[in-house]
């Protein structure tokens, strides 16, 4: 009979209520079944001993037998701490306790032979491990020890009311034998033997107990690609059902308006990726599903005409169509690009933001419901319940990063059914980790930019270099070409922001006066009018150099402005950093970024400047950012569950993702409502992870 692995953790022998209620505020631990899943962040070598005189400064945990021949108290109040004096035949090192002195300063045995473990500090020329674990050799040499010695996650709280390493790995011996080490099988035998798996009972084993390298790397390879596989297939399911539930407008024929602009007004052929792109939306329109597609391109990818395009679609089947952008700058620009092309069809289009007024709104709110309006553009303004569309056929969001999931929804409920969606974003995922988060959105990637775009050159320089910059500025604005000069602006330091802006605003109306120069200058505080003015001076090429916060970060398009300075670039984080260089390098000329930054640097701050210097291409500087940031900061991380994930890591095992997702395709594909009889045990495994117990029903 198996112990059920739902018993509270209270029960386990060794653990009784004060633990058991450490355990499960610290760790999250209830249940026999969580104690299983606690798996070690690491394993130390408790085979190795070493002599005080072979000790390195980079050693992390040593191992070393010795005694203690001399205990003192040192320092005052609350630096007063506990230093033992241990020796070993080769020489002297030092044990130091901040806590629980009186305790140690009982317990301990002078010229007793001790084993202690921890890691070393070098501190006065003498090395000291501080809270060292120790045990008398004696009782030491009882115990087997293995090459592999799990070090399990834990907090401080935990380590200073006992519940050390070394606790944690009894227990987990003691859920062993009350369990006999008989855990049942989540996969299913077709899986085992096909991938060469090995057991359940046998991973779970060996991830706590290894007996050899082998044996671990297999039991970390199965309970990775385990934990992987059933995250996809929840996710594929979703979108399966998404895909059979969620009926959609069918926009059956492209006619009219999409064929006029695409044989006489598009201003220039379209990449082979943005006509893959146009084609795959296209597919999904027609398709009776209701279309939820993310379109990833780098800045200047051109995803606005491939925004405009799939609009006539839209239009030509009746429907009307929006495009929200986070900012108000944005959404006028998104206006001003496609106010023309659409007179040029005679399609009505209107913009609608928080600075449009009464009489304006009303006219645009009594022109959606009845349909006179074909397209709208705005912020989120758009989500407003009084907006009512007519027929709202299509909705695109454009650089989504900065809209949550539940705007996103808001759009959705605009109408009985829901529009089509379709999402832009500048900010490039990882193609491997965007499919294994955004399981309900279908992922369309222009990959390829327009032609005779230029290499932006990135160069980093430092704050002491300044005049140079400013010399080279002049430069470029001698032959014709536009500057920005971005500071940053953070939220928790915003009063010494805007004061550096200001003195930066200050330093650059010096040293390029008037009426030789003109400036520009856009920050948060401004009024949307001030803004706009100020935005507009630049944009038709009145100033030469535009100071801003990173207001203009997201999709300003100013082609013949040529160099991006970033101000305190070390500031930024990455995708920041490549949104704000996409500003430049739109038009014929060569472009450059020059990152302005303090002399000193974090280890992570010198490889985002690096890395921002090295290379132009997105998804590139975002495989970095990821590796830099953890996936944590990603919108739709939370719901998806990639942040759970217990032994596997997106980052470092994205093999082991990508093959546990095309494993979960297949087998949905061949089956998917998992109901063959082989596929019994991923079934039962699949219920008990999921919620949906009705999931069934919309599938197959
Ligand atoms: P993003 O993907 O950053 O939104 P945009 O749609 O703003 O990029 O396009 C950037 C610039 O490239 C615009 O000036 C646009 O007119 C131009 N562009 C887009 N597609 C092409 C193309 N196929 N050939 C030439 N220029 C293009
Ligand atoms: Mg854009």
């Amino acid at each position: 009979m198996n112990t059920n692995l739902q018993t509270p953790i209270d029960y386990l022998k060794g653990v009784g209520p004060n633990r058991a209620d450490l355990l499960r505020k610290e760790l999250g631990i209830h249940t026999y079944q969580d104690l299983i899943n606690l798996f070690p962040n690491r394993y130390i070598d408790r085979t190795q001993y070493y002599k005080i005189n072979q000790l390195q400064r980079n050693n992390a945990d040593v191992q070393v037998i010795g005694e203690i021949t001399n205990l003192k108290d040192v320092g005052e109040g609350r630096a007063k701490r506990l230093v033992a004096t241990f020796k070993d035949d080769t020489g002297v090192m030092e044990l130091v306790w901040f806590r629980g002195q009186k305790w140690i300063r009982e317990s301990i045995k002078l010229g007793k032979p001790y084993v202690i473990f921890g890691k070393i500090n070098w501190f006065n020329g003498v090395f000291n491990m501080p809270h060292p674990e120790m045990e008398f050799l004696e009782e030491h040499e009882k115990n087997l020890r293995s090459a592999m010695q799990p070090v399990y996650p834990s907090t401080e709280k935990l380590s200073n009311k006992g519940i050390t390493n070394r606790v944690i790995s009894k227990i987990m011996q003691e859920l062993f034998l009350e369990t006999k080490g008989n855990f049942s099988e989540s996969l299913s035998e077709n899986e085992i033997s096909e991938l060469k798996l090995i057991s359940k009972s046998e991973a779970l084993f060996n991830i706590h107990f290894p007996k050899n390298q082998e044996l671990l790397s297999r039991a970390q390879f199965r309970l990775k690609f385990e934990e992987f596989f059933f995250i996809q297939l929840q996710l594929i399911i979703k979108n399966l059902i998404h895909k059979s539930k969620i009926k959609g407008f069918n926009f059956e024929h492209v006619g009219n308006n999409f064929n006029t602009f695409f044989k006489e007004h598009l201003p220039f052929e379209l990449t082979n990726a943005q006509k893959r792109v146009l084609k795959e939306i296209r597919a999904d329109l027609g398709s009776n599903a209701q279309m939820n597609r993310l379109l990833q391109g780098d800045v200047g990818s051109g995803k606005t005409i491939v925004a405009l395009m799939s609009m006539l679609i839209a239009l030509d089947n009746g429907f009307q169509a929006c495009l929200m952008a986070p900012t108000e700058i944005l959404s006028v620009q998104h206006y001003n690009s496609l106010f023309e092309l659409c007179n040029k069809l005679n399609i009505s289009i209107k913009l609608l933001t928080g600075s449009s007024n009464t009489s304006e709104r009303k006219e645009i709110h009594k022109m959606l419901e009845n349909g006179e309006l074909q397209i709208l553009i705005g912020t989120h303004a758009l989500l407003e319940d009084k907006v009512k569309f007519k027929n709202l056929g299509l909705a695109i969001i454009d650089e989504q990063h900065r809209f949550g999931v539940a705007q996103r929804s808001k759009l959705w409920h605009k109408n009985d059914t829901p529009p089509h969606i379709l999402i832009m974003t500048a900010t490039p995922i990882p193609r491997t980790l965007a499919m294994s988060v955004y399981g309900d959105l279908d992922i369309s990637i222009i990959d390829e930019l327009p032609p005779g775009r230029k290499h932006i050159k990135t160069v980093h320089r430092y704050d002491k270099n300044r005049l140079k910059v400013f010399r080279f500025i002049k430069d470029e604005i001698t032959k014709g070409r536009q500057v920005y000069v971005v500071y940053p602006l953070i939220q928790e330091s915003e009063k010494m922001d805007y004061k550096d802006l200001m003195d930066g605003y200050e330093s650059i109306v010096r040293d390029f006066p008037m009426p030789q120069y003109q400036i520009s200058i856009v920050h948060g505080k401004m009024k949307a009018a001030d803004k706009d003015y100020e935005m507009q001076r630049f944009v038709k090429g009145e100033t030469q150099i535009m100071v801003a916060t990173t207001v203009i970060e997201v999709g300003v398009n100013v082609p013949n402005a040529s160099v991006m300075i970033i101000e305190s670039a070390e500031r930024f984080g990455l995708s920041q950093l490549h949104q704000l260089r996409g500003r430049v390098g739109r038009g014929a000329e060569q472009s450059y970024c020059i990152l302005m930054t303090g002399h000193k640097l974090s280890e992570d701050s010198k490889t985002r400047l690096q890395t921002m210097v090295s290379t132009n291409d997105g998804f590139e500087i975002a495989e970095v950012d990821l590796r830099l940031r953890g996936p944590g900061d990603l919108m739709g991380t939370q719901q998806s569950g990639v942040l759970n994930l217990k032994i596997a890591d997106v980052i470092k095992d994205k093999d082991i993702l990508q093959h546990a997702r095309h494993y979960a395709k297949s087998i949905l594909k061949s089956d998917p409502s998992l109901s063959l009889p082989e596929h019994k045990v991923l079934r039962y495994t699949y219920s008990q992870l999921t919620k949906y117990k009705n999931i069934w029903n919309y599938i197959s």
